[in-house]
């Protein structure tokens, strides 16, 4: 069911609570090194401003487990959106106490506010009501722009939400909108890339999209347990052995359902996990002892691509090989190229795919970057997300 955004309720002169995802990189110096996810935001936010709302906006950062803390002060991220918006973003010094309530009682149309770190009270991560409640208590409107949070009901994207009407901002709407229609109606060919390191981790994104896509395509750290199901020779390639079963079962229903699950046909392999190892090319099902594959090879990297190049649907989590040693990155490039050229939808899961895309420059050219990483994965293995579900339908 479509959720109502922030384009269908009236904003103007109310105060509205924006949950926000500032969970940005700090150096030691509390500079943020990295701030997508800043910049990510400002689309909700001007708009509201604009609609002459009065905007707090709050967020976690870090894992300050449930106390006050300095280091996880969202002052940074105050001053870098003040820049941004051209605009004064006072920071409250608390969360639901005196601070942030004088401040959000003083907003006029049009201000912008933050409150400090939703994670210093552990009540936040409990979903606890009260806490919610107070949240809300200083809101007319409830806005959640955080997909990264969105699969954890937490009292900032659920709890609040028993109190406040509550709608998405422009990132979720992206998020569900772009992910949603590729899951439910996508446009065919439909091709999905797994990659990393376990099978383990994407037992349930294996399973839900092989009822959905045309081609299934496996890569990375988890392709070796599937090889090893086929009777192949992995060598020292990781693997894991309690899983190999359950490859083939995969397999099967890849099968009965006429959906092409495609491996790797070659491998990069290494004498050790470096970047600097005694390096060879390999048939996928003939790793000799003493060597581990880390990365596709270049046959698999032209299958792959083609492949993804004659799609018109493409979804991408995990990256091909231990692309963090340039000498095996070259199949997570070969594959990030790949979707920067395909003319089709192309969505990237979050995570290190995400960051493998970015690092390679080609973010820019696909449909869509998934700001979630353990969200965008539970959307993909079909589980309604609680920050997404609490919000109220159009
Ligand atoms: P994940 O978080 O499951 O997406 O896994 C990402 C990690 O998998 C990256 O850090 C990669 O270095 C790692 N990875 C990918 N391929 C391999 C491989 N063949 N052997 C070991 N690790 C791998």
């Amino acid at each position: 069911m479509a959720k109502k955004t922030i384009e269908d309720v009236s904003v103007s002169g109310k105060r509205v609570l924006v949950r926000c995802d500032f969970n940005v990189p700090l150096d030691a110096n509390k500079r943020i090194t990295d701030e997508k996810r800043i910049v990510g935001a400002l689309p909700t936010i001007e708009y509201l401003v604009k609609n002459n709302a009065k905007v707090i906006l709050c967020s976690h950062l870090g894992r300050p487990k449930g106390e006050f803390n300095d280091k996880y002060s969202l002052a940074p991220v105050a001053a870098r959106l003040a820049q941004l918006l051209q605009k004064e973003v006072p920071l409250a010094a608390d969360v639901i106490g005196p601070s942030a309530k004088g401040l959000a009682s003083a907003l006029k149309d049009g201000d912008v506010m933050l409150l400090e770190n939703l994670r210093f009270h552990k009540e936040e991560e409990k979903n606890d009501p009260a806490f919610a409640k107070e949240l809300a208590s200083m809101a007319d409107l409830y806005v959640n722009d955080a997909f990264g949070t969105a699969h954890r009901a937490h009292a900032s994207t659920e709890g609040v939400t028993h109190y406040l009407p509550a709608v998405a901002g422009y990132l979720i709407q992206k998020e569900i909108e772009i992910m949603g229609k590729a899951l439910d109606n996508p446009e065919r060919p439909f091709v999905a890339i797994l990659g990393g390191a376990k099978v383990s981790d994407k037992i349930g994104v294996i399973n839900n999209l092989l009822e959905k896509v045309d081609a299934l395509l496996i890569g990375g750290g988890m392709a070796y347990t599937f090889q090893k199901a086929l009777g192949g020779q992995i060598g020292n390639s990781l693997l894991e052995a309690d899983k190999v079963e359950l490859a083939k079962e995969l397999m099967a229903k890849a099968a009965s359902k006429g959906v092409r699950l495609l491996l790797p046909v070659d491998n990069e392999a290494g004498d050790s996990f470096s970047n600097d190892s005694l390096h060879i090319t390999v048939h996928s099902q003939d790793i000799p002892d003493g060597f581990e594959g880390l990365d596709i090879g270049p046959k698999t990297q032209i299958i792959f691509s083609a492949e993804i190049s004659r799609a018109k649907t493409v979804i991408w989590n995990g990256p091909m090989g231990v692309f963090e040693f340039d000498s095996y990155a070259q199949g997570t490039r070969a594959i990030a190229r790949a979707m920067a050229e395909c003319d089709g939808t192309t969505i990237v899961g979050g995570g290190d795919s995400a960051a493998a895309i970015e690092l390679m420059g080609y973010a820019k050219r696909v449909s869509h970057v998934s700001t979630g990483g353990g969200a965008s994965l539970e959307y993909m293995e079909g589980i309604e997300l609680p920050g997404v579900a609490a919000l109220n339908d159009k």
